[in-house]
């Protein structure tokens, strides 16, 4: 049955995760250490009460607390001393999981220093909820959080980033996201494939994808509003196809036969299967030489 309940914590310092749109998008474990802990901590104290009052939590006097990125390191002790008083302190960031582009990290780091226990409310956060729709490869991406303002900085990151093998991951502003497209389509290539999820688990959540080109003219012309995510594929030619082989190979090679790598990898890439088991044979010799 589903039911949220109130009952003693143990002293620690409780990160939960908190909705990134619908608000019914809250665990059950979160709402029960929302239900639960001494202090409440929130990065924006006015949300967290709304929170609480979607769900009809009661504060029963139980103190609201704002703690961000700016707090000071007084405030920062004053959470750790009330843990090592025996309270308990949940802390949630405006939205999503905390520290995930969010405040949390130096509450975290301290209170390893402190010796104070660290429990979790996993929920969910913009970069697996866009992953899930976008439609590119998850099996390994790069979260790059928010590119910098400048235009140069921000073309020479894209460029840190244009062959890494793996799907990346950023955070926009709408303000912003036409000239990051423009940028990305010229530094990461026209051709790459990209998708602009917006206002993700909300009224009008969207999901556009495309060439990078295309998304960087629609951006203009259509200009994308609310809360965005980037997703940018990996890049595809025939280098970093060679290094996909390569990559899949090897992990093969960890738990399979050579012949067995060879027709697995070859399947999987639509390869013949003769061509990739030198290459299987090639990387095995390496290994084992
Ligand atoms: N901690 C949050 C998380 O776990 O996703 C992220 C916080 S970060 C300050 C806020 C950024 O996350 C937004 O500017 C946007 O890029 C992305 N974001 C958050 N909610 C979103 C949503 N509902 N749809 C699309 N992007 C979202």
């Amino acid at each position: 049955m589903v039911k949220v309940e109130k009952r003693k914590l143990s002293a620690g310092l409780y990160f939960v995760a908190t909705p990134i749109g619908t608000a019914r998008d809250i665990t059950l474990h979160a709402l029960d250490i929302l239900t639960s802990a001494d202090i409440i901590a929130a990065e924006d104290t006015r949300s967290m009460r709304k929170l609480l009052d979607i769900h009809g939590i009661a504060l029963g006097g139980r103190p609201v607390v704002s703690y961000h990125d700016h707090s000071s390191e007084k405030s920062r002790n004053a959470l750790i001393e009330n843990v090592k008083n025996g309270q308990s302190v949940a802390y949630a960031s405006e939205a999503g999981t905390p520290l995930i582009a969010d405040p949390g990290y130096h509450l975290v780091q301290d209170a390893y220093d402190a010796d104070v226990p660290l429990y979790s409310a996993p929920g969910p956060s913009a970069i697996i909820v866009a992953l899930t729709l976008a439609g590119m490869p998850t099996d390994r991406f790069l979260f790059e959080g928010f590119l910098p303002n400048s235009q140069n900085q921000r073309r020479t990151q894209l460029q840190e980033l244009s062959d890494i093998p793996a799907t990346l991951v950023f955070y926009e502003s709408p303000k912003r996201v036409a000239a990051m497209l423009k940028d990305a389509a010229e530094v990461l290539g026209a051709e790459r494939h990209g998708a602009v999820c917006r206002e993700l688990t909300k009224k009008f959540e969207q999901v556009r994808r495309g060439s990078l080109q295309d998304l960087a003219e629609q951006a203009v012309n259509d200009p994308p509003r609310g809360e965005i995510v980037v997703i940018i594929d990996r890049n595809r030619s025939d280098k970093n196809k060679d290094l996909d082989l390569d990559s899949e190979i090897r992990k093969a090679l960890t738990h399979m036969s050579v012949k067995d790598t060879a027709d697995a990898v070859a399947k999987a890439f639509g390869l013949k299967k003769r061509d990739v088991y030198q290459r299987v044979l090639q990387i095995g010799q390496n290994r084992t030489g």
